[in-house]
This record gives C-alpha cells, structure tokens and sequence, in this order.
C-alpha cells in the first residue's frame, strides 16, 4: 500500500466522501499508457487497441514498449501522451472555430503534449506559440515541435508579463496548463508524493493566480482560456478560478460529455469543472474548466516595431522546390532561411521581434560561407517535398543506428553524393552528406539516442 500523506487522504475523503475508498484502490493498480498519433503523419491507424474515448487517433496500449526503440517516435508520428490531459481536444472543438484562422498561445508548454495535440487541431494558416518559461525545457519542448512537423508554429521562452506587455489583446485561445501539486500524478510518478505538501498546494495555487492574471491581458476580448492541472485540490481548481472572477470578466463554458467517459462535472459560482478521477476514467487526475472572456469590441493588432526577419534573397529561391506548398515565404532569421506561411507574416515578424524565440515556422537550411546546410527541422517537416531530395530508406538497424549518431555505412545509402534525406517508414528523419569516400551523419547531437545501442537493437 503506498503511504499517502495525512493532509492528502483527508482532503480526497472530504472531496470524493464514501467513493474515497474505491479512489484510493484506483491509486494502487497500475497506470494505463496510452499515446496520440500524428495525423498529418500517419493516415493508417493501428487495428485492435482500444482508443481514448474523448481524444481522436488516440489508443491505450496493453502494456508500455520501449518507445525509445521505435524509430516512429523520434520521427514525430506519435507522441506518448497521458490519456485524460487528451481531453484539451474537447475544450478545443466545442469551443473554439477550429476551421477559422486562429492564434493560440500554449503558455506551460513543456515538453510538448498538449501543443502537439493543438498543433494538430488546428489548421495551417493558424499559429501556435508554444511557450516555455524555463530555458532547458524549452529545448526540449522545441525539439518535441519540429519532430511533430508542423510549418505554423512558434517555440518562445518568455516569462507571462512579459508576453502579455508585448502582445496585448491577441491570442484567440489561451492554454494554461498550469504547474500544480501534481496529485494526479501520484500513481504514475510516485516521487511527487515526496513533493506534495498543504504548503506546497498554498504555494502552487498562488502562482496559478498570479499566471492567470500576468497572461489574461493578451487574450483578446471574447477570446478562450482553457485552464487545466494534474490535480485534485479545489484551492488549485474551482477555487482558484472562483477567485480569479473576482477581478477579471469571464463567462464559464460547459462542456457536452459522453456519459460511458465518466468525467466528472462540478460547478462553483458559476464556474464548470471537468473532473477525471483514476477510479472513474481511464487515465490519470486532470482538471480543465474553460472561460470567454467578457466583451467583443474589436482591438487594434500590436505595431510590428523592427523586422526581426529579413526577405531572403533571390539566390535562395530554389529553397521553394522543397516546399510542397507554394503559399509561403522565405524569410532569413540571422543565417537560417526559414519558411513561412503566407497566412502568418505579420504575426512572424510580430513576435520574432518581442518574444526571444527558441524555434520557429519551418527552419529549411542554414546559409554560410560554402552554401546551405539543410536542418533537422526540414527532415521531419510534413510540407517537404521528397521529390526534391535523394533519399535512403533505411531498416529498422540502420534507423537506430543513425538516431545514435553512429557513422553510417557507405553502402546501405544511395549511390547519389552530396545531401540525403534518411527516413525511415517513409517518414523524415534526418540528413546526411554523402561524400566519395564517407558519409557524415548530421543527427543532432542534443537529439540522439543516448541509451546504448545493444538495448536496443
Ligand atoms: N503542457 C505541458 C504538456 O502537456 O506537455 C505540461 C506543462 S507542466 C504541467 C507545467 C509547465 O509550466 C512546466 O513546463 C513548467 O516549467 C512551467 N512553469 C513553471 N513555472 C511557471 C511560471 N511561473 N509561469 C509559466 N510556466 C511555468
């Protein structure tokens, strides 16, 4: 039996009374695993799992794999995601017009669930901003992005002031997915039980206060804020929402549910909640309420105040053959040529000159002195135009290998010299350089597989 804190049981009998029992049961068997596929990756879903009830192109597995032997993962065609924090999709296609261009704000981003799964919701003339506002999981959630392959979105490591002063009144759609206690995780991260303290929620709640309030002002008017946390406490839930209404004007949405999910709905001053409680849902503990912001009066965009980007230059025109999609723009962002939808000019320049951006739109090649290198991020694009590229499909050994930053053999790739696409299943993965007598693996380093290679193959 895990030793649960006191404060902790006797807030779990005060909220769920004689279910509490069956609760506590819940915590001790075992944590499903479950994963998202990527849609613009994979049309062809897997037969026989059973799928995540409220998420689409979402299943369970029966037991965990080691995912990081799987070459599809490191190519973005899916993204192991906790099944309950799927829900956002619903809070997403109830509530906001999905077929319209929108600009969505992902504030807690790292390391990439819930952007992934909005990245694919949206369409490509919408932008994303996935925000981070620590350093090294902005890394890492950037590198979770361009693994996903969408062309429309933005990695930043901002602080919320900060992004709220530099873009007042634009975001359509705000996600906070807020730091908390993490009491829903206690089953599947047992080690923040250690971390979990009544000072420890107090502390938590009022950082959520004070992210709410730092990020309200770059909704715009009549604009969603989606709000969720991996927790069960009402001070981080419903009562912190109750009391954010004491000083900014929303309107809380509800949500239709399917009565076989078994998600819970409370209501508080006005304010739905969506529950999920291990022992009712198949999943982990998660909370999501989502609120429209009072008003509709139309705001003025921001001022785009210098031109972080500048036009790339004519000789760089043969970057658009490997676009698929004739609708966007070259840009040069310092030395990397970058590719932008048309649809997302303003908004690029926009915020490559306020917010400091880790990744951006699609980063095609690198410019110097003895021509282009082309980046990882282009590989694993789903815009790319194969056609413009020699490519080597490799095996399953061979995929590990260049994924481990191994030297690869001259002989399993194309007899073609010079640049190479490697995929794998069809699917990007990275790049080599052929040259007459070897062959140099450009995986990057920070990306590779770490675990040793007879683990794995
Ligand atoms: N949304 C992510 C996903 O689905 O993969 C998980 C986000 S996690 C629950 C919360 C994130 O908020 C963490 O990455 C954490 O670094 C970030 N965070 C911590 N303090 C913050 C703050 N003061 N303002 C904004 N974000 C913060």
């Amino acid at each position: 039996m895990t030793a649960f804190p006191n404060a902790f049981k006797n807030q779990m009998q005060h909220l769920l009374k004689e279910e509490s029992e069956t609760f506590f049961s819940a915590l001790e068997g075992v944590a499903p695993v479950s994963l998202r596929y990527n849609p613009a990756k994979i049309s062809e879903l897997p037969a026989g799992l059973q799928q995540v009830p409220w998420a689409s192109a979402a299943f369970y597995l029966p037991e965990r794999p080691l995912f990081t032997a799987d070459p599809l993962l490191h190519a973005g065609a899916y993204y192991v995601q906790e099944a309950s924090s799927m829900f956002l999709e619903q809070a997403m296609r109830q509530h906001c017009k999905l077929s319209e261009k929108l600009r969505v704000l992902d504030l807690c981003a790292a390391p990439g669930g819930k952007s992934t799964l909005i990245a694919s919701l949206l369409n490509d003339e919408s932008l994303l901003l996935s925000n981070e506002v620590i350093r090294s999981r902005a890394h890492i959630l950037s590198e979770n992005i361009q693994k996903w392959g969408k062309g429309n979105v933005w990695v930043s490591n901002n602080d919320p002031s900060y992004i709220s002063n530099s873009l007042a009144s634009f975001f359509d759609v705000i996600v906070v997915d807020a730091p908390c206690s993490g009491e829903g995780m206690f089953r599947k991260a047992a080690n923040s039980i250690e971390e979990w303290s009544p000072q420890a929620v107090n502390h938590c709640s009022l950082r959520q206060q004070r992210i709410l309030h730092d990020i309200w002002k770059s909704l715009r008017p009549g604009g969603i804020l989606i709000y969720s946390t991996c927790t069960y406490n009402e001070s981080e839930n419903e009562l912190n929402l109750a009391k954010f209404k004491e000083s900014c004007d929303f309107d809380s949405l509800k949500l239709s549910l399917d009565s076989s999910w078994g998600v819970t709905e409370t209501v508080h001053n006005d304010i739905f909640g969506y529950r999920f409680y291990p022992h009712l849902t198949k999943g982990e503990g998660f909370f999501l309420s989502v609120l429209k912001k009072s008003g509709d009066k139309n705001v003025s965009d921001p001022k785009v105040k210098k031109n972080a980007l500048s036009k790339a230059a004519k000789d760089s025109d043969f970057l658009k053959s490997w676009c698929n999609n004739p609708n966007l723009e070259l840009f040069k962002r310092k030395e990397l040529m970058i590719a932008v939808p048309n649809s997302l000019s303003y908004e690029a320049q926009l915020i490559e000159s306020s917010l400091n951006i880790v990744s951006g739109a699609v980063e095609l090649a690198e410019l110097n002195r003895k021509g282009f290198i082309p980046i990882p991020a282009a590989a694993l694009w789903t815009g790319l135009n194969k056609d413009s590229f020699n490519i080597t499909e490799l095996d399953l050994e061979n995929a590990l290998k260049f994924l481990h930053l191994e030297n690869v053999n001259p002989e399993i790739t194309n007899t073609a010299e010079g640049w190479q696409l490697m995929t794998y299943k069809n699917l990007g993965l990275g790049w080599i350089k052929k040259l007459s007598n070897r062959v140099n693996n450009y995986y990057p380093k920070e990306w590779r597989i770490r675990m040793s290679l007879d683990k794995l193959i």
